[in-house]
Order: structure tokens, then sequence, then C-alpha cells
């Protein structure tokens, strides 16, 4: 079957401005680098890296709240790129975005009556809607926020409160009763618990997996927290400075990570059962995420890498390719099955 969605060859650069009227381009911010990526219907694609690597700009660019600056944003078929403003829009129902904070990204001021339904004002309900709860008139936008409420295990009489007056949860709530309130098709939601303690993290977990279900919706997870896409995530794409460096089902990306930014990813998350003796060579991550306006040469994970080859790793850009050892992967390292056999081991210690 067609994707539901399809990335193919995306670049997102932001130009650096210098001069008294920001009329200088002196470089470009390569936020996302050449990004090939697809979604079916129905699935989860879960994408982690540490902040700065470019995964928020690329989930933004998937809905063209960013415009590409190469490459394509399919769709359902039509390529967002081509669209004008109206057709764009019409498309827009159907993808909607969870935020890490909703006082953050909406107007505060605003009751949660008026936040569920300002996009029902802009969009109308949909035609399943329209069936169920009638016509696009008050009452039946009313109606529907209130099932949305409902949905989402907060009570009618919260359309009368205000943002602030719920938990970070309760609010997290809100923000996903607003973006299924016009039944999209794809969320993106951009470290949708982060900002949440780990106790109400699986709540909301629980929460987008059980409307995923009930709604049939496809979703992208954006998350620094590799434990957190883990059980939401059918596919998991792995991004390092704007490219994916590995992709794999959620299942096989923890049981044998392949890249050495993955495998350095995973050392840092707890093992869950402390009687399991964790058998992986941990590497840690040591230094800072170069400056995504200057990535290195080469493989842009040389600066840190500890299996680094200088010869190769510093020169040649390494392709994201499918190894034949696990094929329906793909991962961006020349030395991945040296790596697996044991043939390419760390090579420096220092780092
Ligand atoms: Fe490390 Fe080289 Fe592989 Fe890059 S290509 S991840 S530097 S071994
Ligand atoms: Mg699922």
């Amino acid at each position: 079957p067609q994707p539901l969605l399809e990335v193919r060859g995306l670049k997102v650069h932001f130009p650096i401005k210098q001069g008294i009227v920001l009329d200088r381009t002196v470089g470009h911010v390569r936020a996302v680098d050449g990004v090939d990526l697809a979604l079916t219907q129905g699935q989860t694609y879960g994408l982690v890296g540490e902040s700065g690597c470019g995964k928020s700009t690329l989930g933004r660019a998937m809905l063209r709240l960013e415009k590409a600056t190469e490459g394509q944003v399919i769709f359902d078929g039509t390529d967002l790129g081509t669209l004008r403003a109206e057709p764009l829009r019409r498309i827009r129902r159907r993808m909607q975005m969870v935020f890490q904070d909703l006082l953050g990204s909406l107007d505060p001021r605003q009751s949660v009556r008026s936040l569920l339904l300002e996009p029902l004002k802009t969009h109308g309900l949909s035609e399943a809607d329209r069936a169920e709860f009638g016509a696009d008139r008050p009452a039946s936008h009313l109606a529907k926020a209130e099932s949305m409420l409902e949905l989402v295990g907060l009570p009618g009489s919260a359309l009368a409160k205000y943002p602030y007056e719920f938990s970070g949860g309760q609010r997290q709530r809100i923000g996903i009763a607003r973006a299924m309130i016009l039944n999209p098709d794809l969320v993106i939601a951009d470290e949708p618990v982060s900002a949440l303690d780990v106790s109400v993290q699986a709540q909301v977990i629980n929460l987008l997996e059980r409307l995923q279900d009930l709604l049939g919706l496809s979703y992208v997870v954006v998350a620094h927290d590799l434990a957190v896409v883990r059980h939401i995530s059918d596919v998991i794409g792995v991004m390092y400075l704007g490219k994916l460096v590995e992709e794999a089902d959620s299942d096989d990306l923890y049981a044998t990570p392949l890249h050495p930014y993955t495998i350095a990813l995973m050392s840092a998350i707890p093992i869950p059962d402390p009687e399991v003796e964790d058998q992986r060579e941990r590497i840690l991550l040591r230094g800072d995420l170069p400056s995504p306006a200057r990535p290195p040469a080469g493989c842009r994970f040389h600066t840190r890498c500890p299996y680094r080859q200088p010869e190769r790793c510093d020169t040649e850009v390494p392709e994201l390719r499918v190894i034949a050892s696990h094929p329906g992967r793909r991962v961006a390292c020349h030395y991945a099955e040296e790596i697996l056999t044991g043939d390419v081991t760390v090579s420096d210690p220092t780092l």
C-alpha cells in the first residue's frame, strides 16, 4: 500500500544573518539535511536524537510548518510543496500537532472551551462528526468538544476552566483533545511527555495508544528519550545533525542497535530489570553536538565516535543503507558489519 506520509530528500536550511539590518547571509543552519522516510497508515514512527539534531524541524516540515529548502513531503499522495494556500489549509485538517507544553504553545488566557472550539471554527466538523453531532452549529461544536474531553479522560466541566488550572498531565490531555478534534489522519507529537513526571508520562503515552487504536491514527512521535518512544513506536528513526543515522523496527533497534550513536543513546538508558545482566557493550557519548551550521566532514558522528577509523570516517559520507545481516533496517555507518562482528572495536578509549 501507498504510505500515508513520505519524505524524500528533505532539506530544511535556515540562513544565518549578520549585519546591522541582518542583510548578509553568512551561512546556513542545516537543521534537516537530506532525509528519506515513509510512514504507513496506522503506524507510529518514533524520531529520536539529542536536542539540536533536527528532529523537531523535521516534524514541523512534515506538516509544512517549515518550508523545505529541497526535497518533498508527500501526504496521502499529494506533494505538500505544490499546494497553494487554500488546498494546503484543507489538507492540514488531516494533519495535526501535539506540543510539549500546552501553556507554552497556546494562549493561556484562552479557556479550554475556546481552545477546543477554535479548530472547529476554522475547519468545521468532519463528515463523520456531522453525521453524529449535526450540521456545523455552535451546539454541535460544543457536543463534539465535550465528547473529546470524555475521550481523553476529563470532565465536561473542564470547558469553563483555563489551562493553568490543570496539572501538566491534564494539560497534555487538553492539547491532545485539541489536536484530535478535527479527526486527523496523522498526528505529529513533539516531545509529548518530556515536561511531565515519569509516573504521568506512561498515562499520556497509554492515552495516545488508545486513541490510535480507536481512531486509526498514524503518529510521528519526536523525543530525545529512547525509553519514551520504545513502546509506542513501530519504527524508530535515529537522527544526528540533520540526518537519519539508523532506522529499524522498534524491537530490533532495542535488541541490536547497529549505529555507534544508537549504541551510545541506548547505553544511557537504565536497564529496567536489575536481575538481568546487561550484555551490551556500553559506550558513553562524550562532547557536545557539533554546530549544525558546520557539520563535520565525512561521517558527521566522527568527532564523537569511539569506533572511528579516521582514513575513511573523516572524509567519506556514509549512506543510509541496508546491511545484509539485518534486512529491513537501515544504518549509516561504514563499519556497521565489522562493529557487529567485533572486527572493529572501540579504537579511541579517550573518547
Ligand atoms: Fe563511527 Fe565511522 Fe561509523 Fe561514523 S562511519 S559511526 S565515525 S565508525
Ligand atoms: Mg501503536
